[in-house]
Parts: C-alpha cells; structure tokens; sequence
C-alpha cells in the first residue's frame, strides 16, 4: 500500500488498495492522515443533528429493512404533531442546532401536508433558528420544493449502492435506480443540500463496488454522506440469507471506517455522519468514525415509547435511553475522541458553500 499524499488526489487503483488493506498499522496511519485531512478542511467540531424517527409506516419494501411494508410484527406507528414538536423544541433548548426528520416513505396527500406542517411549526417555535434536514425517500419534484419553501433545506437519501445490479437484488422489481439518481438531480436542482450515501458490507458488494461508490460521490457532487455498516434484520428477505458471523460483522465494521476515512480524504470538505450502525456493531462505534474523518452526529431524539419500534435492523442501540441520557453520554465520547462540539450551529456543508 502506498502512503496517503496531501498533494495529489487518489486514484481509484489507490482507494481500491486501501480498501483491501489489512495491516492495522497501515490502517491506523489512513485514518489518521484522514482525521488530519478533517482538521484542515471541516475543523474539529462535531455537529448535532437530532434524529427524530416519527413514523414507521411505509409504502416499500426494501430487502434488508425491517419496518418494510410486508413485515407484519411491526407495531405501526406515528408520532402526533404535539410529539414531534416537543422534541424539536427539546433540540432547540438544548442547543442541537439542526434536526432530521426520518420516517418510511409515504407520498399521500395527507402525509406530504403533515410534513409541511412540520417543517413550518418547527421553523416558528425556534424562530428559524433550527437547521431541518429531511430523510423521507423518494418523493415529487413538487412535494421537494413545496417542504423547500417550508423551510427545509438539506435531504438525505442515500443511493444505497452505486451497483445498479446489486441495487436491482436489494429491492422489489417497483424499486428503480433511476428514480434515485433523478430525486438526487431534483433536489440539487431545488437548492437543497443534498446528502446520500450507501450500507457498507452488503452481501455480495465488493470492494470496487464500494470505490465506485466514493466516485459516484463525486460525479454527483455530494454535499454531505450518510453511510454505515449493513446491518442484518433477520426477518427480512437479504437478512435471511445474510452471513452473520462475528468475523463478517468486524469486516463491515473495518468497511465502514474505511469508507469514511477515504471518503473523507477523497473529498475533503464535505459532512460526513459518523452513524448509529457503526455503534451497534462496536460500542465505541461512532468515536472511531470522528477518528477516522467524520464530523456529523445524529443523536437520536424520537420519544424512549417510540424507539423500540423503529428497528431497521436487529439490536439497533440506545432504544432505552432517552434525549437527555443520549446527550450526555455523547458530550463525553466526543471529548474522548478531542474534537468540540458546535451547539447552536447549523454546521452547514462548506463543499455547498463554497460552491456559492
Ligand atoms: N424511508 C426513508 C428512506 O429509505 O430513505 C428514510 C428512512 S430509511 C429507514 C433510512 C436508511 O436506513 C436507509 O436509507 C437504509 O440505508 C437504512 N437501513 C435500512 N435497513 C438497514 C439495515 N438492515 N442495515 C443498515 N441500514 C439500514
Ligand atoms: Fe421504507 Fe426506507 Fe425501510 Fe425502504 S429503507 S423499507 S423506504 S423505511
């Protein structure tokens, strides 16, 4: 393996190099020239923003997720509008300067106008000073501009993977890889900053699929990446022949640090989550992936009676915790790790500025 140079930009032969890499010294010096990569561009603080999953009612039925439409366990459930606003205003005290709101996808009239109700009250109660970034799926170019206008001005969606084969044997034969692209292209179009990203460890993904994928980060002039270890729900379709072994966990572990520090040294100023997937397969999960050029943390704010029911995948971790125990057991991982913490900032994607 090569060492990582400041001065010209990797190649793909070289990611691909790293991403094979299995000599923890030679790993430990990527991840470190990468964390040295975030200082320079992104600085040492960690931005917050606050998750609040508010409903896991949804139309789809993607392979590997366990709130998919045909899995009939699943308490069905959404968060009242009382709810979801008494945790963004417990973000807004609490100086968390932006928030997320996630759900399962729904493209209903009345979910669409719910969600503009959302976005306008969570803008009035802290007087526009909360940061709303939407995780909702695919959506209408309109219903994108009309939660624009709302107030809402980053979207995360993530591509899943580049791989058009393999995306096609993740989801249902109505899943179509262009609509992703093209609800990429929509809200780039619209103004939003857009943030996608991929599962990391996937049966049958390989390493050039994941290289394709930082490429395709690019192509697509990402502002901010969401990605994590693939993570098995067992009563799925891809989690019943998923490989489970402590061995293939620790692989997507390393995987998902890999593609954060290469990711990161790739494309130098743009966000990146350092997500819960990487803490349920490590406990110090998320500090590894500030270690390794992450600079977003997205503590989960939904309500403790809610969070037991929004099991992407099994063992999900902190659904008994709540919003206070989370902060502060975050505010002490992250000064382990020696970055600051930007409360009360939005932290926007300086990759989306300096496009401006
Ligand atoms: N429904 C919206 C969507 O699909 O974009 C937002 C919510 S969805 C649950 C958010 C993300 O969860 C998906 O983009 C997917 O990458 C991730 N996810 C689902 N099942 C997962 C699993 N088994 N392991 C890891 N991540 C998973
Ligand atoms: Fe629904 Fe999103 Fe899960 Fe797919 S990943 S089943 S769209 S919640």
């Amino acid at each position: 393996m090569s060492s990582v140079s400041n001065e010209k930009e990797l190649g793909r032969n070289e990611i691909l190099s790293f991403m094979k890499e299995e000599n923890e010294e030679k790993l430990k010096e990527l991840y470190k020239k990468a964390y040295k990569i975030k200082l320079d561009n992104v600085g040492d603080k960690v931005y917050y923003r606050g998750i609040i999953e508010f409903s896991n009612i949804c139309q789809k039925n993607c392979n590997y997720c366990g709130i998919r439409k045909s899995n009939s366990d699943v308490h069905r459930f959404t968060m009242s509008e009382e709810e979801i606003l008494e945790s963004a205003k417990w973000s807004y005290e609490n100086s968390y300067g932006s928030l997320v709101l996630q759900s399962g996808e729904r493209q209903d009239e009345e979910y669409i106008e719910f969600v503009t109700g959302l976005i306008e009250k969570i803008k009035k109660l802290s007087n526009g000073e909360l940061g709303i970034t939407l995780s909702l799926g695919e959506q209408t170019f309109e219903t994108y501009e009309k939660w624009y206008n709302a107030g809402a001005h980053r979207y995360l969606l993530r591509i899943e993977t580049s791989n058009k084969e393999l995306y096609n044997k993740l989801h249902p034969a109505d899943h179509k890889f262009e609509t992703r692209i093209n609800c990429l292209k929509d809200l780039k179009k619209i103004g939003y900053q857009v943030g996608t990203g991929v599962m990391i460890g996937l049966p049958e993904q390989t390493e050039e699929d994941l290289v394709d994928d930082i490429l395709f980060f690019k192509d697509m002039d990402i502002d901010m990446i969401g990605m994590g270890p693939y993570i098995v729900s067992e009563k799925t379709p891809i989690g019943e022949i998923a490989q489970n072994s402590k061995e293939i966990k620790k692989k997507r572990f390393e995987l998902g640090l890999k593609m954060i520090a290469l990711t990161r040294i790739y494309l130098k100023d743009i966000n990146i989550a350092a997500t819960t997937a990487l803490q349920a397969l490590n406990p110090v999960g998320r500090e590894a992936g500030l270690k390794a050029g992450a600079n977003i943390i997205m503590p989960v704010i939904t309500h403790k009676n809610y969070r037991k029911d929004y099991q992407l995948y099994d063992n999900k971790p902190c659904i008994d915790d709540n919003a206070v125990e989370c902060k502060a057991c975050l505010e002490n991982r992250i000064k382990g790790v020696g970055d600051k913490i930007g409360y009360g900032e939005w932290g926007d994607s300086l990759h989306y500025k300096n496009k401006k």
